[in-house]
């Protein structure tokens, strides 16, 4: 899941370096590092922390003039976070940074340390490196071909050999993008890191090897040059820049009535949706936050449609024994559509001849292209590591999908008042602060609700979990009783989501046992009969094809000013990073 970036060209790679790490430190942050290619040696210089530590270590260092670099944030799969673990590695005349997991590096370190080889690091990262070298006798584009037919696993790589003016990079199952700019090339996880620099650039296929220097940039597949299709990004420098709010994640969700907007309009004219009522099984298989999405997604299916339809997370899917009937559709769900599981659970549908649907954000992304069929849900750059407006639209677009299968007309024309809504609920966002204010000193928390309630718990409770350092549990309401309520004592919140008229007294009876033990209630609902037991937000009833995108949001800003009242790194929790492109 790190982040990778490189330069070769007329500038310093120094800045355009450190600037392509900010914007990748959503990737990881464990720590840094930055390798430049000097008239005699190559320079590399490591940090613990943020990429700011990085920053400060090189304004302190007498840096080496250079026209080319490689840089990597880290986020650790194999080695702790120490310096000796953060890349780039470099082992004999190659030096590297790399994104991934060599699964088979424990068997190859053994045989390259009974060859002599000597490590400085518990890194898989630094076996490639002592591997590329192995096979390095002065022709890199063999040493890298290979040294990765050796490799199993996932890797992006940018690679420097020394004595050799050029930049190689070589991807499987982790993503790189080679970027054309005009004083110089650059490689890079993501375009979002070189959008200051360059809007041109390529995506690497698997196997395929790029060969960078200041004029030019050489494809390779199989031994033999490939013309690459050149891609315009239609990301701003804006869309990587806060804009005025303390937080990302602040800014994204205020986007969200505009997103959603784009969407309603974008699949307005739904005929061009696919049509679900042909398949007689839905899966839904996707990680975190877009799992919880298309558990709302599930419920309405299967309300509305008619179709069985199940929701699994993809770690667990890619590995299990799925029953496939014949006429199942496989529903792919990932931000970035570079998720390493949901990747692998994409695949499995596929080698089973089952249809596969992707929802998600990056067009360019593995999933995006090698599903069957993808639909995408335009957030643009979403920065936060906790997801907010692709969330929302995920949701959206899965009610798309149900509205177009019953083709509902009517629901068409309330989409375009969602928005509205939607922005007079983040208007009076400050009552959400107060809430902050009272719960960021507990220890635990809980979210009730049953059914399509219970999917927005869910969310609720993840988002703020994982930005607020809280532990908090999502619970069906009437399942609490046996057990969980033993954690239940005075004081501690719990949030009762009731928008199904149809269960409401249920979930309020619900509610009303933890009461009596003394719980602090918070219910957030769509109808104003709902008791209030302390607090409660009433948001506008709206169908149930997007009460969601209406009560979620009231909960990613609970989530948020309970982090900001902790003083919390909101945009990077702890542990955490964006796409996560390992397994
Ligand atoms: N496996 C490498 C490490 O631990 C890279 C990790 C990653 O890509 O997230 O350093």
């Amino acid at each position: 899941m790190c982040g990778i970036v490189g330069y070769v060209g007329e500038q310093h790679p120094k800045e355009i370096l450190i600037n392509g790490l900010k914007k990748l430190e959503y990737r990881g942050y464990d720590s840094s590092g930055i390798a430049l290619v000097g008239d005699k040696d190559i320079q590399i210089i490591k940090a613990l922390g943020r990429i700011v530590n990085l920053e400060e270590k090189l304004e302190k260092s007498k840096v080496v003039d250079s026209h080319l670099g490689i840089a990597h944030t880290r986020w650790a799969t194999h080695g702790g976070v120490t310096e000796a673990n953060a890349h780039p590695h470099r082992v004999g005349k190659v030096t590297l940074v790399h994104n991934g997991i060599l699964e088979n590096a424990a068997s190859l370190k053994e045989d390259l340390i009974k060859e002599g080889v000597k490590f400085n690091s518990d890194t898989d990262t630094e076996v490639g490196a002592a591997l590329i070298n192995k096979y390095y006798d002065g022709n890199p584009l063999y040493a890298i071909k290979k040294a990765t037919s050796k490799l199993k696993g996932s890797y992006a790589f940018g690679v420097i050999f020394d004595g050799d003016p050029k930049l190689y990079a070589i991807r499987k199952d982790s993503p790189l993008i080679i970027g054309y700019g005009k004083d110089g090339n650059y490689i890079a996880s993501d375009i979002a890191a070189i959008i200051n620099y360059t809007k041109e650039y390529s995506l690497l296929d698997e196997g395929e090897i790029a060969v960078l220097d200041d004029e030019k940039i050489e494809v390779f597949s199989d031994g033999k040059m490939v013309t690459k299709k050149k891609i315009t990004a239609t990301i701003t420098a804006e869309d990587a820049d806060k804009c005025g709010y303390d937080h990302f994640m602040m800014k994204e969700i205020m986007e969200e009535p505009k997103v959603l907007a784009n969407l309603f309009e974008r699949y307005s004219d739904f005929d061009k949706l696919p049509d679900l009522s042909k398949y007689k099984e839905i899966h839904i298989v996707a990680c975190g936050s877009a799992m919880y999405a298309g558990i709302v997604g599930a419920s309405l299916i299967e309300e509305k449609c008619n179709i069985k339809c199940y929701v699994e997370c993809a770690s667990e899917y890619r590995y299990k024994k799925v029953i496939y009937d014949r006429k199942t559709l496989v529903i792919l769900i990932s931000q970035s559509g570079e998720t390493a599981d949901t990747i692998a659970a994409m695949r499995k549908a596929k080698d089973e001849g089952i249809e596969t649907l992707a929802v998600v954000n990056v067009e360019t992304s593995t999933i995006a292209r090698e599903c069957d069929n993808a639909l995408f849900i335009g957030a643009g750059v979403e920065v936060a590591v906790a997801t907010t407006k692709a969330y929302i639209l995920q949701v959206a677009m899965l009610s798309m999908l149900v509205i177009r299968t019953v083709n509902d007309k009517k629901a068409l024309k309330e989409a375009k008042k969602i928005p509205g809504l939607l922005n007079n609920i983040l208007e009076h966002k400050d009552i959400f602060e107060g809430v902050g204010r009272e719960i960021y000193k507990v220890r635990d928390a809980f979210f009730i609700g049953r059914g399509i309630d219970y999917a927005m718990c869910m969310e609720g409770s993840l988002k703020l979990k994982e930005i607020s350092y809280i532990h908090s549990d999502a619970f069906q309401a009437g399942e609490l009783k046996h057990g969980t309520i033993s954690l239940i004592e005075k004081g501690v919140p719990v949030f009762a989501i009731i928008t199904d008229e149809n269960i409401k007294d249920k979930t309020e009876s619900n509610v009303v046992e933890v009461k009596s033990r003394d719980a602090s209630i918070y219910t957030i609902t769509n109808d104003d009969t709902v008791p209030n037991h302390g607090f409660r937000y009433v948001v506008p009833k709206v169908s149930p094809y997007f009460q969601a995108l209406l009560l979620v949001p009231v909960l990613q800003l609970i989530g948020y000013y309970t982090a900001r009242y902790k003083g919390l790194d909101i945009d990077k929790p702890r542990n955490l990073a964006k796409s996560v492109t390992v397994e």
